[in-house]
């Protein structure tokens, strides 16, 4: 069939350029180790060091029994979405504990935060608005705005002169609405938005800011409350996954005022048609809430875990991207220098993910490591060993 043998040479195409992407399969729990299966079949143990299980409570015990206890209480599934027959008791605790963690009056879970952002702007933002957006801004953020009618304005990432260029001529132009849209983490480089002056910006220009919390909610900032809390201010919109610290599984979340989460209940497209939360996952959810809330050991440990990781990856001669965050990534800049790297550092039993272009720009090709409060300094110590060794063999150090 034709339009098949086009789809085979843009398949084609895909492999030639280096840009396939093939899954591994883990056969355990997502944990410190794991039981990858490799390109030949069989399974190893290696130690995982590319998960968002910042709290190491994908396989928390805690979390488990709390979806086990609402799986037999409430069964699979609402085959509903919310407003029909969706909605549960679950449902508005987790709401209601969203919101008051996350310093908001009211919360909106969707199926993934990629909903939260696929459906937050088209609903708030009409062609009478407009929309400031970092340039390495999740997809989602990025989808979700494409779906709004708004006039857009993209700024360089963290650059706050032109941030506000783009503020001063959404005014200009007679804006009604403007918001600044950012992640609060960017997840390839593990930098912080600067959020403290893009919120005096915003103020500046009578605008509003969202943030894409998801690498950050549980760990980042007091009480793990984020970014926002991290650099003090307050911001209009925050959305955020259960699917990183709070404990991997699946589901998102928009925290906002009254008014803008009622509109969204009303609007926002994802969530009026698509299932409702699964009771097990919204259960564990409102436990790892709970959790996280009086979590400050973990996340003294994770925080411990990075700095101690980027002193050893250092020492090993590796340069990396400066900061805090436990995401480190580990530059290269050459593609197949860290496809290469991370297939020696597999066969010793390290599991890492690299990246190059297009997910990063060109000659800027890294492997981006991940700590997480689950792994042990042994673990690391036994990770820098085989990177150092790795990045020898390969004349990388
Ligand atoms: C992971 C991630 C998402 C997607 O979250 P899901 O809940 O998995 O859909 C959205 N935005 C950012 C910044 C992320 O890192």
């Amino acid at each position: 069939m034709e339009s098949l043998q086009g789809l085979r040479e843009e398949l084609e195409a895909i492999r030639a350029s280096g840009l396939w992407k093939s899954e591994r399969f883990l056969a355990s729990p997502q944990g410190a180790r794991v039981l990858v299966r490799g390109a030949d079949g069989t399974e190893r143990e290696a130690l995982n060091l590319c998960a968002n299980n910042y709290l190491g409570l994908a396989d928390s015990p805690r979390l488990v029994a709390a979806a086990h206890a609402a799986l037999d209480r409430y069964g699979l599934g609402m085959a509903s979405v919310r407003f029909i027959c969706g909605s549960s008791a679950l449902h508005e605790r987790l709401e209601a504990a969203l919101a008051d963690y996350l310093g908001g009056e009211s919360a909106l879970l969707y199926a993934a935060c990629f909903d939260a952002n696929g459906g937050l702007f088209e609903p708030l933002f009409g062609a009478e608005d407009a929309i400031v957006s970092d340039s390495l801004n999740h997809a989602s953020i990025i989808d979700g705005i494409r779906l709004s009618k708004a006039k857009r304005f993209r700024y360089p990432n963290r650059d706050l002169d032109a941030c506000e260029s783009c503020l001063r001529e959404a005014r200009a132009g007679g804006a009604r609405r403007v918001v600044v849209a950012t992640d609060g983490v960017f997840s390839m480089d593990g930098y912080f938005a600067p959020l403290a002056e893009i919120r005096a910006l915003a103020d500046r220009y009578d605008a509003w800011v969202m943030v894409d919390d998801c690498h950050a909610t549980g760990f980042v900032g007091p009480a793990g409350a984020g970014t926002p809390a991290r650099a003090g201010v307050k911001v209009e919109l925050l959305t955020g996954t259960l699917g990183k610290a709070l404990g991997g599984s699946v589901g998102g979340y928009t925290v906002a005022s009254e008014p803008v989460v009622a509109l969204l209940r009303q609007r926002s497209r994802p969530y009026l048609f698509s299932n409702a939360l699964p009771p097990a996952l919204t259960a564990a959810a409102l436990e790892a809430i709970v959790l996280v809330r009086e979590a400050d050991g973990l996340r003294e440990r994770l925080f411990a875990n990075a700095r101690l990781w980027r002193g050893m990856l250092e020492s090993a001669g590796f340069s990396l991207l400066a900061g805090e965050h436990p995401i480190v990534p580990v530059m290269l800049g050459d593609a197949e220098a860290s496809q290469n790297l991370a297939q020696a550092l597999w066969e010793e039993g390290i599991f890492v993910s690299p990246f190059g272009y297009p997910v990063v720009p060109k000659g800027a090709a890294r492997i981006r490591t991940q700590m997480s409060a689950a792994l042990a300094e042994d673990d690391l110590t036994f990770a820098a060993e085989a990177f150092r060794r790795c990045g020898v063999a390969l004349g990388l150090v």
